[in-house]
Protein backbone atom coordinates (compact mmCIF):
# COMPACT_ATOMS: atom_id res chain seq x y z
CA UNK A 1 0.00 0.00 0.00
CA UNK A 2 1.20 3.69 -0.64
CA UNK A 3 0.96 5.99 1.52
CA UNK A 4 0.01 8.75 -0.11
CA UNK A 5 -3.62 7.28 -0.42
CA UNK A 6 -4.51 8.51 3.14
CA UNK A 7 -2.79 11.65 3.25
CA UNK A 8 -0.82 10.94 5.57
CA UNK A 9 1.16 14.14 5.96
CA UNK A 10 4.60 13.85 4.35
CA UNK A 11 6.29 15.82 6.69
CA UNK A 12 5.47 13.31 9.65
CA UNK A 13 7.16 10.67 7.73
CA UNK A 14 10.46 12.90 7.58
CA UNK A 15 12.01 9.73 8.99
CA UNK A 16 10.77 7.78 5.86
CA UNK A 17 12.79 10.10 3.39
CA UNK A 18 15.85 7.91 2.98
CA UNK A 19 19.28 9.82 2.58
CA UNK A 20 18.23 12.98 3.86
CA UNK A 21 16.11 11.81 7.19
CA UNK A 22 18.06 12.38 10.22
CA UNK A 23 17.11 9.02 12.10
CA UNK A 24 15.03 9.54 14.90
CA UNK A 25 16.44 9.89 18.11
CA UNK A 26 15.70 10.19 21.97
CA UNK A 27 15.21 14.00 22.19
CA UNK A 28 13.33 15.28 19.24
CA UNK A 29 9.42 14.44 18.73
CA UNK A 30 8.70 16.05 14.96
CA UNK A 31 11.92 13.38 13.17
CA UNK A 32 9.78 10.11 14.65
CA UNK A 33 7.83 8.78 11.80
CA UNK A 34 4.74 9.66 12.37
CA UNK A 35 1.39 9.07 10.71
CA UNK A 36 -1.99 10.96 11.60
CA UNK A 37 -5.61 10.51 10.64
CA UNK A 38 -9.16 12.13 11.21
CA UNK A 39 -12.41 10.32 11.00
CA UNK A 40 -12.18 10.51 6.97
CA UNK A 41 -9.16 8.82 6.98
CA UNK A 42 -9.67 6.35 9.38
CA UNK A 43 -12.81 5.43 7.32
CA UNK A 44 -10.09 5.34 4.58
CA UNK A 45 -7.80 2.71 5.57
CA UNK A 46 -7.88 -1.00 4.37
CA UNK A 47 -10.52 -3.06 5.28
CA UNK A 48 -9.41 -6.67 6.22
CA UNK A 49 -10.98 -9.42 8.23
CA UNK A 50 -12.77 -7.18 10.58
CA UNK A 51 -10.07 -4.84 11.00
CA UNK A 52 -9.12 -1.64 9.73
CA UNK A 53 -5.60 -1.87 8.44
CA UNK A 54 -2.80 1.67 8.34
CA UNK A 55 -0.32 1.02 5.55
CA UNK A 56 3.39 -0.14 6.29
CA UNK A 57 4.89 2.45 8.45
CA UNK A 58 8.66 2.35 8.58
CA UNK A 59 11.67 3.45 9.98
CA UNK A 60 15.21 4.10 9.16
CA UNK A 61 16.76 3.00 12.56
CA UNK A 62 15.03 -0.53 14.46
CA UNK A 63 11.83 1.05 16.83
CA UNK A 64 10.48 -0.97 20.20
CA UNK A 65 7.49 1.30 20.48
CA UNK A 66 4.44 2.75 18.83
CA UNK A 67 3.17 5.17 20.55
CA UNK A 68 -0.64 6.30 20.05
CA UNK A 69 -3.07 9.47 20.97
CA UNK A 70 -6.52 8.66 20.05
CA UNK A 71 -9.21 10.63 20.51
CA UNK A 72 -13.00 9.18 20.81
CA UNK A 73 -16.07 10.73 20.39
CA UNK A 74 -17.27 13.24 23.23
CA UNK A 75 -20.55 14.68 24.16
CA UNK A 76 -20.75 18.31 23.74
CA UNK A 77 -20.68 19.02 27.74
CA UNK A 78 -17.03 17.07 27.75
CA UNK A 79 -18.78 14.27 29.57
CA UNK A 80 -16.52 11.03 29.22
CA UNK A 81 -17.27 9.22 25.56
CA UNK A 82 -19.52 5.88 25.69
CA UNK A 83 -17.51 4.60 22.63
CA UNK A 84 -15.78 1.24 23.46
CA UNK A 85 -12.16 1.29 23.92
CA UNK A 86 -10.87 0.54 20.16
CA UNK A 87 -8.66 -2.51 20.15
CA UNK A 88 -5.56 -0.93 18.45
CA UNK A 89 -2.82 -3.84 17.60
CA UNK A 90 0.42 -2.90 16.49
CA UNK A 91 1.80 -5.83 13.95
CA UNK A 92 6.07 -5.54 13.45
CA UNK A 93 6.52 -6.29 9.43
CA UNK A 94 9.24 -8.38 8.15
CA UNK A 95 9.81 -8.05 4.40
CA UNK A 96 6.00 -7.93 4.42
CA UNK A 97 5.06 -10.54 6.28
CA UNK A 98 3.40 -10.19 9.65
CA UNK A 99 5.76 -11.33 12.85
CA UNK A 100 5.17 -9.92 16.44
CA UNK A 101 1.96 -8.87 17.03
CA UNK A 102 1.11 -6.24 20.01
CA UNK A 103 -2.60 -4.82 21.08
CA UNK A 104 -1.86 -0.97 22.88
CA UNK A 105 -2.45 -0.57 26.53
CA UNK A 106 -3.79 2.60 27.65
CA UNK A 107 -1.32 4.35 29.28
CA UNK A 108 -3.34 7.85 30.47
CA UNK A 109 -7.06 8.77 29.45
CA UNK A 110 -9.07 11.45 29.93
CA UNK A 111 -12.58 11.45 28.84
CA UNK A 112 -12.48 10.58 25.51
CA UNK A 113 -9.00 11.24 25.36
CA UNK A 114 -6.11 8.31 25.41
CA UNK A 115 -2.53 7.82 25.08
CA UNK A 116 -1.47 4.30 24.21
CA UNK A 117 1.67 2.16 23.91
CA UNK A 118 2.51 -1.31 21.76
CA UNK A 119 5.64 -2.59 23.06
CA UNK A 120 7.63 -5.11 20.91
CA UNK A 121 9.65 -7.38 22.39
CA UNK A 122 11.91 -7.35 19.51
CA UNK A 123 12.91 -4.13 17.73
CA UNK A 124 11.25 -3.87 13.91
CA UNK A 125 11.97 -1.30 10.64
CA UNK A 126 8.57 -1.83 9.45
CA UNK A 127 4.87 -1.28 11.68
CA UNK A 128 1.22 -1.95 10.83
CA UNK A 129 -1.21 -0.78 12.76
CA UNK A 130 -4.98 -2.43 12.78
CA UNK A 131 -7.37 -0.78 14.42
CA UNK A 132 -10.60 -3.35 14.95
CA UNK A 133 -13.49 -2.27 12.93
CA UNK A 134 -16.24 -2.65 15.03
CA UNK A 135 -14.32 -0.31 17.63
CA UNK A 136 -14.13 2.34 14.69
CA UNK A 137 -17.69 4.25 15.28
CA UNK A 138 -16.54 6.27 18.03
CA UNK A 139 -12.85 6.94 17.20
CA UNK A 140 -12.34 10.48 16.04
CA UNK A 141 -9.12 10.75 15.36
CA UNK A 142 -5.59 8.66 16.15
CA UNK A 143 -1.94 9.54 16.01
CA UNK A 144 0.54 7.25 15.90
CA UNK A 145 4.70 7.51 16.07
CA UNK A 146 7.18 4.72 16.10
CA UNK A 147 10.45 5.43 18.24
CA UNK A 148 12.65 3.71 21.28
CA UNK A 149 11.49 5.31 24.45
CA UNK A 150 14.15 7.19 26.06
CA UNK A 151 14.95 6.61 30.00
CA UNK A 152 14.75 9.99 30.74
CA UNK A 153 12.21 10.21 33.00
CA UNK A 154 12.91 7.13 34.95
CA UNK A 155 16.69 8.50 35.98
CA UNK A 156 16.60 8.33 39.83
CA UNK A 157 19.55 9.58 40.77
CA UNK A 158 18.44 13.22 38.80
CA UNK A 159 15.30 12.94 40.11
CA UNK A 160 16.51 13.37 43.51
CA UNK A 161 18.53 16.60 43.06
CA UNK A 162 16.30 18.58 41.07
CA UNK A 163 14.02 21.16 42.52
CA UNK A 164 10.00 20.41 43.03
CA UNK A 165 8.45 21.41 39.86
CA UNK A 166 5.71 22.78 41.55
CA UNK A 167 7.96 25.28 43.30
CA UNK A 168 9.11 26.41 39.68
CA UNK A 169 7.86 29.24 37.69
CA UNK A 170 9.96 31.98 38.54
CA UNK A 171 8.73 35.33 39.22
CA UNK A 172 10.53 37.19 35.96
CA UNK A 173 7.92 34.45 34.19
CA UNK A 174 5.05 34.89 36.08
CA UNK A 175 5.83 39.00 36.04
CA UNK A 176 5.29 38.54 32.06
CA UNK A 177 1.93 36.67 32.09
CA UNK A 178 3.02 33.30 31.42
CA UNK A 179 0.65 31.20 32.65
CA UNK A 180 1.74 28.31 35.39
CA UNK A 181 1.89 24.49 35.46
CA UNK A 182 -1.04 24.06 37.62
CA UNK A 183 -3.41 26.48 35.58
CA UNK A 184 -2.96 23.87 33.37
CA UNK A 185 -3.18 20.66 35.56
CA UNK A 186 0.49 19.94 34.37
CA UNK A 187 1.61 16.47 36.79
CA UNK A 188 5.18 16.92 37.93
CA UNK A 189 8.30 16.61 36.14
CA UNK A 190 10.47 13.21 36.42
CA UNK A 191 14.13 13.02 36.56
CA UNK A 192 14.58 16.63 34.62
CA UNK A 193 18.23 17.29 34.06
CA UNK A 194 19.37 20.55 35.05
CA UNK A 195 20.51 23.16 32.34
CA UNK A 196 20.16 26.44 34.08
CA UNK A 197 22.81 28.20 31.15
CA UNK A 198 20.58 29.32 27.81
CA UNK A 199 22.08 30.85 24.93
CA UNK A 200 19.57 29.72 21.98
CA UNK A 201 15.90 29.72 21.43
CA UNK A 202 14.03 26.91 18.97
CA UNK A 203 10.44 27.68 17.43
CA UNK A 204 8.42 24.43 17.21
CA UNK A 205 4.89 23.28 16.64
CA UNK A 206 3.08 20.56 18.38
CA UNK A 207 2.00 18.72 14.99
CA UNK A 208 -1.57 18.57 17.07
CA UNK A 209 -4.96 19.66 16.96
CA UNK A 210 -5.48 23.40 18.77
CA UNK A 211 -7.77 22.23 21.50
CA UNK A 212 -8.92 19.34 22.71
CA UNK A 213 -12.58 19.43 22.12
CA UNK A 214 -12.46 23.48 22.26
CA UNK A 215 -9.93 22.75 25.83
CA UNK A 216 -6.16 24.31 25.52
CA UNK A 217 -5.63 23.11 28.52
CA UNK A 218 -6.70 19.00 28.06
CA UNK A 219 -4.50 20.08 24.74
CA UNK A 220 -1.57 20.43 27.04
CA UNK A 221 -1.84 17.56 29.44
CA UNK A 222 -2.24 15.01 26.55
CA UNK A 223 1.10 16.44 24.93
CA UNK A 224 2.09 15.81 28.18
CA UNK A 225 1.08 12.49 28.95
CA UNK A 226 1.83 11.38 25.21
CA UNK A 227 5.94 12.91 25.99
CA UNK A 228 6.02 11.35 29.72
CA UNK A 229 4.17 8.00 29.20
CA UNK A 230 5.38 7.22 25.26
CA UNK A 231 8.10 9.03 24.55
CA UNK A 232 9.55 7.83 28.20
CA UNK A 233 10.52 11.79 29.06
CA UNK A 234 11.10 13.73 32.48
CA UNK A 235 8.34 15.97 31.16
CA UNK A 236 6.72 17.84 27.53
CA UNK A 237 9.51 17.97 25.39
CA UNK A 238 9.33 22.30 25.22
CA UNK A 239 9.68 24.42 27.58
CA UNK A 240 6.97 26.73 26.75
CA UNK A 241 3.50 26.40 25.04
CA UNK A 242 1.76 28.83 22.92
CA UNK A 243 -1.93 28.29 21.96
CA UNK A 244 -4.05 29.71 19.30
CA UNK A 245 -5.45 32.38 21.68
CA UNK A 246 -2.33 34.03 22.44
CA UNK A 247 -1.78 32.34 25.72
CA UNK A 248 1.69 31.31 27.49
CA UNK A 249 1.91 28.40 29.19
CA UNK A 250 4.86 27.21 31.48
CA UNK A 251 5.52 23.36 30.24
CA UNK A 252 9.03 21.87 30.90
CA UNK A 253 10.51 24.21 33.29
CA UNK A 254 13.04 26.42 31.95
CA UNK A 255 15.94 25.23 34.30
CA UNK A 256 15.62 21.90 32.83
CA UNK A 257 17.66 20.81 29.48
CA UNK A 258 14.87 20.55 26.94
CA UNK A 259 14.12 17.81 24.68
CA UNK A 260 12.82 19.46 21.55
CA UNK A 261 16.41 19.54 18.94
CA UNK A 262 17.65 16.40 18.62
CA UNK A 263 21.88 16.83 19.49
CA UNK A 264 21.28 20.64 20.13
CA UNK A 265 19.14 20.67 23.63
CA UNK A 266 21.57 22.05 25.72
CA UNK A 267 21.13 25.73 26.04
CA UNK A 268 18.34 25.83 23.96
CA UNK A 269 14.96 26.87 24.92
CA UNK A 270 11.97 25.51 22.79
CA UNK A 271 8.88 27.31 22.28
CA UNK A 272 6.27 25.32 20.69
CA UNK A 273 3.22 26.97 19.07
CA UNK A 274 0.18 24.83 19.89
CA UNK A 275 -1.41 23.52 16.14
CA UNK A 276 0.11 22.40 13.28
CA UNK A 277 1.24 24.70 10.48
CA UNK A 278 2.67 22.84 7.28
CA UNK A 279 0.52 23.77 4.55
CA UNK A 280 1.10 20.20 2.93
CA UNK A 281 1.71 18.00 6.29
CA UNK A 282 -1.74 18.46 8.76
CA UNK A 283 -3.99 16.15 7.32
CA UNK A 284 -6.65 16.94 9.21
CA UNK A 285 -5.40 18.76 11.85
CA UNK A 286 -7.20 22.17 11.08
CA UNK A 287 -6.23 25.35 9.49
CA UNK A 288 -2.43 25.44 9.28
CA UNK A 289 -2.53 29.50 9.34
CA UNK A 290 -1.11 30.56 12.61
CA UNK A 291 -3.21 33.42 14.24
CA UNK A 292 -1.55 36.49 14.79
CA UNK A 293 -2.35 35.95 18.73
CA UNK A 294 0.16 33.06 18.36
CA UNK A 295 2.57 34.83 16.59
CA UNK A 296 2.48 37.63 19.37
CA UNK A 297 2.07 35.06 21.70
CA UNK A 298 5.76 33.53 20.70
CA UNK A 299 7.39 37.34 20.21
CA UNK A 300 6.19 38.03 23.93
CA UNK A 301 8.08 34.83 25.15
CA UNK A 302 10.91 35.16 23.26
CA UNK A 303 11.21 38.26 24.20
CA UNK A 304 10.99 37.45 27.85
CA UNK A 305 13.24 34.74 27.77
CA UNK A 306 16.24 36.63 25.53
CA UNK A 307 16.16 39.47 28.06
CA UNK A 308 16.10 37.06 30.84
CA UNK A 309 19.26 35.05 30.08
CA UNK A 310 20.72 38.11 27.28
CA UNK A 311 20.39 36.20 23.88
CA UNK A 312 20.59 38.13 20.84
CA UNK A 313 17.26 38.31 19.67
CA UNK A 314 18.63 37.57 15.63
CA UNK A 315 18.20 34.99 12.88
CA UNK A 316 21.59 33.34 14.61
CA UNK A 317 20.16 32.76 17.92
CA UNK A 318 16.58 32.23 17.27
CA UNK A 319 15.50 29.89 14.68
CA UNK A 320 13.02 27.25 13.89
CA UNK A 321 13.57 24.09 14.73
CA UNK A 322 14.54 23.17 11.32
CA UNK A 323 17.21 25.35 10.96
CA UNK A 324 18.64 23.65 13.94
CA UNK A 325 18.68 20.24 12.91
CA UNK A 326 17.39 18.53 9.24
CA UNK A 327 15.20 16.31 9.02
CA UNK A 328 12.28 18.22 10.07
CA UNK A 329 9.73 20.34 8.39
CA UNK A 330 9.05 21.75 12.36
CA UNK A 331 7.63 24.40 12.86
CA UNK A 332 5.86 24.49 9.52
CA UNK A 333 6.26 26.48 6.52
CA UNK A 334 3.82 29.10 7.23
CA UNK A 335 5.56 29.53 10.60
CA UNK A 336 9.01 29.38 9.31
CA UNK A 337 8.12 32.12 7.11
CA UNK A 338 6.91 34.93 10.14
CA UNK A 339 10.18 33.84 12.18
CA UNK A 340 11.55 37.61 11.10
CA UNK A 341 7.71 38.80 11.99
CA UNK A 342 8.02 36.91 15.74
CA UNK A 343 11.85 38.51 16.36
CA UNK A 344 11.02 41.85 14.91
CA UNK A 345 8.02 41.72 17.52
CA UNK A 346 10.09 40.52 20.48
CA UNK A 347 12.52 43.30 19.77
CA UNK A 348 9.65 45.84 20.24
CA UNK A 349 7.69 45.96 23.58
CA UNK A 350 5.00 47.99 22.09
CA UNK A 351 4.05 46.28 19.30
CA UNK A 352 0.03 45.93 19.07
CA UNK A 353 -2.48 42.91 18.56
CA UNK A 354 -3.73 40.18 20.25
CA UNK A 355 -1.48 37.68 22.18
ZN1 LIG B 1 10.08 20.85 16.37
Amino acid sequence: MKITRLHVPLTMLAGLAGACAAPPTPHDDDLAPRAELDRAELLGLARVDGWLVSPVLTSADPITRVGLLVNLDEADDGSPSEAPLPLVRAVAMDDGVPGEQVDAAVTWREGGALVLNADFTTATTAVVVRIREQDAAGLHGVAWELFVPSDEGTDEAVDATTPNTEQWLAGWLADSGIKTRASWGARASRGCSSNTSKSKIAIHHTVTGRTLNGSYPRRLRQIQAFHMDSRGWCDVGYHFLVTADGSRWEARPIGYLGAHVGGVNTGNVGISLVGCFHPSGCGGLGGTTPPEAILNGAARVVRTVARHYGIAIDSTHVKGHRQWASGTACPGDNVVSKLSTIRSRAKDASFPGPG
